[in-house]
């Protein structure tokens, strides 16, 4: 569903990806792990068509990556919220969903649904300028699911959400999954790397060590995925994030 070919990107002379090969089967969790600069967003921006890559190819739902018609298809979570401020969060919601073909009592449907899902209902008439940084996260995770997409790219969904809605979101990304949806997501935290299907570890823009979660632990002999990534090359951070 989701396939990276010898994927390299450079800024200027600075190789921030190199060859990498990523293949992502429908109805998977795929988990990006790396370093903060180990290339993941890049990566990500390639994928969704908002950055391209220098060589190699990008193909989802075996369409050619950039494409308009996989607009209605993905679901994008960027890092960096890009919100409204002046406009409330059902604004916002609105906004998004009016530039998808949904009838209008679909629409509605879907933002109550996204809204409710992020725990936000209460909150959508206040303006975004008005809401904390966990709030614009879980704002721009509902904006990213409302047009029901058959794939969703989360960079880093849950930064800055607290430890009892993260797992509600968790919970509903693998209920997506059972749907058949594909997912593909970054992270920091070894608890939702455990989540995935597959994971590829990221480093200086390679995939240093790709696999399934047990498959990781059994290759290294080790049991816990947090040690199988220090193992593979990766480092604890500031925050006691292994990445
Ligand atoms: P984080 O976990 O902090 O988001 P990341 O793994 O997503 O990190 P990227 O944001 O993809 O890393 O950045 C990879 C490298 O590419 C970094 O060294 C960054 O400075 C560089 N980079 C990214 N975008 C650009 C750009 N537009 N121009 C020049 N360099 C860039």
């Amino acid at each position: 569903t989701i396939e990276l070919i010898q994927v390299s990107k450079s800024f200027g002379k600075k190789n921030v990806l190199k060859a990498i090969n990523i293949k992502v089967d429908a109805g998977q969790i795929f988990g990006l792990i790396g370093p903060s600069g180990s290339g993941k967003t890049t990566l990500v921006k390639i994928i969704v068509g908002m950055d391209q890559p220098s060589t190699g190819q990008v193909q989802v739902l075996n369409t050619q990556v950039p494409n308009l018609k996989l607009l209605q298809s993905i679901g994008y979570m960027a890092q960096a919220d890009a919100l409204y401020n002046d406009l409330t969060g059902q604004e916002n919601l609105a906004f998004f969903a009016s530039l998808y073909k949904l009838s209008k009592e679909v629409k509605k449907e879907r933002i109550a649904y996204a809204a409710n899902l992020v725990e936000l209902t209460p909150h959508l008439s206040k303006k975004v300028l008005n809401y904390s940084g966990g709030m614009k996260r879980r704002l721009s995770l509902a904006i990213a699911l409302i047009h029901d997409p058959q794939i969703l790219i989360l960079d880093e969904p849950t930064v800055g959400i607290d430890p009892e809605l993260r797992k509600s979101i968790w919970a509903e990304i693998v209920r997506l999954k059972s749907e058949g949806k594909t997912i593909l997501i970054t992270t920091h935290v070894m608890d939702e790397a455990e989540k995935c299907d597959q994971l590829a570890m990221v480093r200086d823009g390679e995939i240093i060590s790709n696999g399934s979660p047990a498959t990781l632990k059994s290759h290294y002999n080790i049991n816990s995925l947090e040690e199988v990534f220090l193992k593979a090359g990766g480092e604890k951070d500031e925050n006691n994030r292994i990445s």
